[in-house]
């Protein structure tokens, strides 16, 4: 698992560095599906229920899941990317929101308060702590800056399969909820918009959009549960 997210933050990073004005999703793809297998990784997603590309590059009012292509970025767009990579048996998956360029103070208001969420989250993510802590340590962070949290997609478990048992809300869901043992690993995953919680899928079968048009932004890191608090994997 280390070794998969390792080069699952790696791409994040060469992303990070190549987000800028001008470019592509698709050049972003190419570098990334690059950067995977050079390290020994196969991208999680590509060919995933018939996904054609190795990232998800979803710009401004995409949420998730967005397929990349001839877009250029364009100054003050915000891009959420995704990265799996399956790396000796096991997957990593995390991801990011970045600015382009300069960005409105809006924007990075909604990208700090996702990744505040996210880290919130993965705070309460220790052995003998349950699912929903995590999920009501997310929610109540998030609406606490006006935002709203998605509630038609979650976090999971993650390993030998991309997506595992438990799923991870970033909500409370009322009633029972599992209870986090050590050596559990879970991909932690907040998708925030900026007006309502409602999404759609586009046209192409893939791409998630907010309903209203408004920002969404996506942090995900894949943790290890630990007797004393979750390890981060997907750290360079
Ligand atoms: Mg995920």
């Amino acid at each position: 698992m280390r070794a998969s997210c390792r080069v699952v933050a790696q791409t994040l990073r060469l992303m990070s560095e190549l987000v800028k004005p001008g470019i592509t999703t698709q050049e972003l793809d190419t570098a990334a599906e690059e950067l995977i297998t050079s390290n020994g990784g196969a991208p999680s997603f590509k060919g995933y229920r018939g996904f054609p590309a190795s990232i998800c590059a979803s710009v401004n009012s995409g949420v998730v899941h967005g397929i990349p292509g001839s877009r250029r970025l364009e100054e003050g767009d915000i891009i959420s990317i995704d990265v799996g990579v399956l790396k000796d048996g096991y997957h990593g998956d995390g991801a990011a929101t970045f600015g382009v360029g300069k960005i409105s103070q809006a924007a990075a208001k909604l990208l700090e308060a996702t990744r505040s969420g996210l880290m919130a989250g993965i705070e309460k993510a220790l052995a003998g702590s349950r699912i929903v802590d995590i999920s009501r340590a997310i929610q109540d962070t998030v609406e606490a800056g006006g935002y709203s949290v998605v509630t038609d997609l979650v976090g999971h478990g993650i390993g030998r399969q991309m997506h595992e048992e438990p799923q991870v809300p970033n909500f409370v869901v009322p009633g029972d909820s599992p209870v986090l043992a050590s050596g559990m690993t879970l991909a932690v995953e907040p998708m925030v918009n900026s007006g309502g919680s409602e999404v759609k899928i586009e046209g192409d079968g893939w791409t998630v959009v907010t309903r209203d048009g408004s920002l969404s932004a996506h942090f995900e890191h894949t943790i290890a549960i630990r007797a004393d608090g979750a390890e981060i994997l997907t750290l360079v």
